[in-house]
């Protein structure tokens, strides 16, 4: 095999992938494997190192061929990319399916469970018990025409998920401002205004272009003083892919939301779950609907009252009633006030650089690892770097790819994901390797990129999956770093880290200021620290109503009737917002986390792993941040572990107990 998507190299050949090669190499790399299996069951291989052994490698093999692949879909999207991956998708997921309900590989790894289970170590087991109990979400025992129909709606189901996406981006990219008169603009930040500038110029015209990407929809919302031109973004973002707003219809996701709440319903009812958010949870450390449910209305009970005092305080601020668009701005004008702190004057003390070794320092002295960048590898963009993760000695334990900039082609928000799992099985090794994606504003001229602290935030955050991908110390790629951690705890290490960019012990490292060199000052630093817990009720009860949305549609849905979309939203507004936002919304159809990403009836995930990560931080604060005890029983009982154990034994090994909520009303200025 010579196709450089099959190559062994530790990394990616980014320049060597060819769109028009993709589909015919995959369906090689599919067919291979697929012989392999057969190959392998029919000399009765039903051992842990004679069957599950090729299996994950051969998998490592497909995940580490398809990652860049899926990876420059997101990042440098073009149409024979797209093209290409479309194509793709329903071979993936036939090929998953078929596997899933493979009967004889099934019983193949009941046998490794009945004769080696005792003998196995904890991670063996728990990637033969992950593998059966994904045969039985497969529908392994199914009659052949219901297993042939759970196929053709999970191949469906990725479809049209990934049309949804696209039509997201293709609607946010239709939308762009021109602007000539400066009276318009007043207010919005330089960095903003100076992109604008950029962008008209590179479309040949005068003024200010102002696009719909995130960076600059946020400058707008919270700073322009032009109450229309607020209104004229809300209403273009919140209408993105819908039948409302400025391309209304065009992109419309609406059909889409349906299809995919029917075909998620049904795929869940063919495997015997009453709906969808059942079927979710069998793999989620939340144990049911009800316990999902009564958390995230114990959470409403105590953030509402907190919410409807902010809001209250917020419209007299304004002297009149807000509307949606209002909010942002108000709240950043409040924030000014209150506490004499704006994100855009703490941008200079936050320039990229010095808030990446600052992290990279937190990093080194909580668990001993050094960052270094590698200019050697090969990326897939000028602004892509690449860094190396070295363990005290010098011995290499991962690298990652970062990739912080907005452009356009590239897919909204920040996260991270996994370019190459840890192996070392039966002489084959590999080691981790992570992309770290996120939107800031690039380089303005010879000027770094200055972050607002919330920016700072998200790089900690997306930071923190990637230590979790990275310092994995699992040899079994299947449950390696993030794989095999349940969604509900996967967003413990990334909010944990969060928390350190709050700290007195950890501000300084990450500032300086851009012209004088000097780090954020005493009287700042304390103001941005009160400003944590300001609106926080606000801030949950938005979280809230997703989540509750979210679950809600799922657990809820009928076949007999149309999904109650708005009808669901309406409700879960009624119960937990403060804020009734116009006719026009409709922001479910760009919902991506929900319709297209992986947190369908877990969008709760995120408050849940917050309980989690702030009970875990608090371990910190009781022992000094940087303690070196703490800091090596996170390593060793969580971050290194992966997917390896249970999510709730892993807690309790390093906490001493199970988690509780207290830590995290502190954390957020709500606790009684
Ligand atoms: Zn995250």
């Amino acid at each position: 095999m010579t196709h450089p998507l099959f190559s062994d190299h530790p990394l990616p050949a980014f320049g060597a992938i060819e769109a028009t090669q993709i589909e015919p190499a995959l369906r090689e790399l599919l067919d291979a494997n697929r012989a392999e299996i057969a190959a392998l069951l029919d000399v009765g291989a039903d051992g842990w190192e004679t069957l599950v052994v090729p299996i994950e490698r051969m998998h490592h093999r497909l995940a580490r061929a398809w990652s860049p692949v899926g990876h420059l879909n997101g990042v440098m999207n073009s149409e024979p990319l797209r093209a290409a991956y479309n194509a793709c998708l329903p071979l993936l997921t036939a090929y998953h399916t078929e596997l899933g309900q493979n009967e004889r590989l099934c019983a193949a790894y009941q046998r490794v469970a009945d004769r080696e289970g005792a003998d196995l170590g904890a991670e063996q087991r728990k990637v033969v018990e992950n593998a059966l109990r994904d045969f039985r979400l497969a529908g392994v025992s199914l009659p052949p025409e219901r297993k042939q129909r759970f196929g053709e709606v999970m191949e469906r189901l990725a479809t049209a998920q990934a049309k949804f996406d696209e039509n997201v981006l293709d609607a946010t990219h239709a939308f762009s401002r021109h602007v000539t008169d400066e009276r318009e603009i007043e207010g919005l930040p330089a960095n903003a205004l100076q992109r604008a500038r950029d962008a008209a110029a590179a479309a040949g015209q005068d003024g200010w272009l102002l696009s719909l990407d995130a960076p600059t929809y946020q400058a707008v919302l919270s700073h322009a003083v032009s109450e229309p031109l607020r209104r004229e973004f809300y209403e273009a973002w919140v209408t993105r892919a819908s039948d409302r707003g400025p391309h209304a219809g065009q992109w419309d996701n609406g059909p889409l939301m349906a299809e995919i709440l029917a075909l998620r319903h049904e795929a869940a009812n063919l495997v015997g779950f009453a709906n969808f958010a059942e079927y979710s949870l069998a793999t989620k450390m939340a144990r049911d609907p009800a316990e999902v449910i009564e958390f995230l209305h114990e959470l409403a009970r105590v953030s509402r009252p907190a919410a409807q005092r902010e809001f209250a305080e917020l419209e007299r601020f304004a002297g009149r009633p807000l509307a949606s668009w209002d909010v942002g701005f108000y709240s950043e004008r409040l924030r000014k006030e209150r506490l004499q702190v704006s994100e855009e004057a703490l941008r200079p003390y936050f320039p990229l650089p010095r808030v990446l070794a600052g992290l990279f320092t937190v990093v080194h002295r909580l668990y001993d690892v050094r960052i270094v960048a590698n200019t050697a590898v090969e990326t897939y963009h000028p602004d892509v770097r690449f860094f190396d993760v070295l363990d005290h000695d010098g011995t290499p334990r991962g690298g990652f790819f970062l990739d912080l900039y907005a452009r356009p082609k590239k897919r909204g928000g920040a996260w991270m994901d996994e370019c190459v799992g840890r192996l070392r099985l039966a002489g084959a090794s590999a080691l981790p390797i992570a992309y770290l994606v996120c939107n800031f504003s690039p380089p303005a001229g010879e000027r770094p990129s200055l972050l607002t602290h919330y920016e700072v935030l998200t790089l900690f955050h997306e930071f923190g999956h990637g230590l979790h991908h990275l310092l994995t110390r699992v040899e079994v790629p299947s449950v390696a770093g993030i794989n095999g951690v349940p969604w509900d705890a996967v967003e413990l290490p990334s909010q944990f880290m969060e928390n350190f960019a709050w700290r007195d012990e950890v501000l300084p490292l990450v500032s300086a200021h851009v012209e004088s060199g000097e780090a954020l000052p005493h009287d700042m630093l304390a103001r941005l620290q009160a400003s944590r817990t300001f609106q926080a009720g606000m801030q949950t009860a938005r979280q809230l109503e997703f989540a509750l949305f979210d679950f809600r549609l799922h657990a809820e849905y009928r076949p007999d009737r149309p999904p109650r979309i708005a009808e669901t939203l309406a409700e879960v507004r009624e119960a937990v917002a403060v804020l009734r936002p116009p006719e026009f919304n409709r922001f479910p159809h760009s919902f991506q986390h929900v319709f297209s990403g992986g947190y369908a009836a877990g969008y709760y995930s995120y408050k849940w792993a917050e309980v989690l990560s702030a009970d875990a931080f608090g371990a910190f604060e009781e022992h000094g941040v940087f303690d070196a005890a703490t800091a090596r029983r996170f390593l060793s009982s969580i971050l290194e572990r992966g997917g390896s154990r249970d999510a709730m034994e892993a807690f309790v090994e390093f906490r001493g107990r199970k988690p509780e909520i207290g830590p995290l009303l502190r954390q957020m200025g709500l606790a009684a």
